[in-house]
């Protein structure tokens, strides 16, 4: 380990202390009383969307008008519903972004959002007919250069807020693909057709599934493995992302 991984690995490590008994925002450091109920300062607050205006009744991206957004009129994706506490704008997308580059603590601020929003979709029924977790894989090799998968540390962290069984692992990523964010809505759909796989059939038939992601942009990613867990039995699948990026013009 280098000098730069180790010290990163150390500020994280009190950063991840610091998150569960603090008093302090979890994005900026800066002094939180309410902590831990609220673990983002009113300034950070203030630079956050939260996905609560017009939403597309089927993706749940923010919407410019009521009803169904273009991506889903012109191709319905695989998923049952998909739910995101957050807008992927500017100060979500900073928090993302420090998530993924080893901040791995916001996973609970994330996970708190999440499981408000799943709370509010799903009401009793989240007690009822318990839903399984399952978060997005990435490939070995993406999980080796990174360190960790943003994806599976969010569901975690549901996991243990909400109580629901975690099943990450049944669901894994047989190839790498190319980044999604320079291609087109197609280009996006065939560059991750075939890349996810499930280990366990067995484990996914009859169940409701939430599918867990970091962002949702044009949901080909959900898409896809919404379509491998619904061929191997799953009932149902709920894609749950932090941010989702809101309908584009
Ligand atoms: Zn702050
Ligand atoms: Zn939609």
């Amino acid at each position: 380990m280098n000098i730069k991984d180790w010290f990163l690995k150390k500020t994280e490590a009190f950063r991840a202390a610091r998150a569960n008994v603090g008093y302090s925002c979890d994005v900026c450091g800066r002094e939180v009383f309410a902590y831990p109920k609220t673990r983002v300062c009113e300034k950070c607050l203030s630079r956050i969307s939260f996905n609560d205006g017009l939403t597309c009744p089927l993706c749940g991206r923010k919407t410019l008008a009521a009803g169904l957004c273009l991506a889903c009129k012109s191709s319905p994706p695989a998923f049952d519903k998909g739910l995101s506490p957050l807008v992927y704008a500017r100060g979500v997308s900073s928090i993302i972004n420090r998530l993924k580059n080893g901040q791995r603590h916001l996973c609970y601020f994330i996970a708190d959002e999440c499981v408000r929003t799943l709370n509010a979709y799903m009401g009793t029924s989240l007690e009822e007919d318990p839903p399984v977790l399952i978060a997005v894989p990435m490939t070995k090799q993406k999980i080796e250069e990174r360190g960790f998968n943003q994806a599976e540390e969010i569901a975690k962290a549901v996991a243990q807020k909400s109580g629901l069984s975690d099943l990450t692992g049944v669901l894994f990523k047989a190839r790498e693909t190319s980044p999604q964010k320079d291609l087109s809505a197609k280009e996006r759909r065939e560059n991750v057709s075939g890349a996810y796989r499930v280990k366990n059939r067995e484990a996914c038939k009859g169940k409701r599934v939430i599918l867990i992601d970091d962002v949702m942009t044009t949901s080909a990613t959900g898409n896809e493995c919404a379509k491998v867990l619904k061929r191997a039995g799953a009932r149902e699948v709920i894609f749950l992302t932090a941010a989702s990026l809101k309908e584009q013009k």
